[in-house]
């Protein structure tokens, strides 16, 4: 039914495995692996970096190290502008974050963690 959400049996391949609560389970072999576990690998996979190679995290506060221009809104945020409580977004480095009362999206190279 939802064949394309369960993985294939990491022991013998075969395609027949099941979700059973929190785990899969593979009928061929009997391996019986946690699918939470594989969740938390999916989710560390998506780091987000400042211009500096620090990890962003939830609700941190951030500088822009340089002028940019937010095409969207014809914004023009400043370097060094401070941004609090930003939010990550699972997506290509984008933050949630709001300049001027504006939510928008921006790429985490741009700022600094402060
Ligand atoms: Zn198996």
């Amino acid at each position: 039914m939802r064949n394309n959400m369960i993985p294939a049996c990491p022991i013998c391949y075969i395609n027949n495995t099941y979700h059973d609560s929190d785990n899969f389970i593979c009928p061929d072999c009997s391996h019986e692996w946690s699918a939470s576990t594989q969740s938390t690998e999916i989710k560390e996979k998506k780091i987000h970096k400042d211009a500096h190679g620090n990890i962003l995290n939830d609700g941190d506060t951030v500088y822009f190290i340089k002028n940019l221009e937010v095409k969207a809104s014809s914004l023009l945020i400043k370097g060094g502008t401070k941004i609090k409580n930003i939010g990550l977004v699972d997506r290509n480095h984008a933050i949630d974050c709001k300049v001027d009362g504006q939510s928008m999206l921006l790429k985490s190279e741009f700022m600094k963690k402060a």
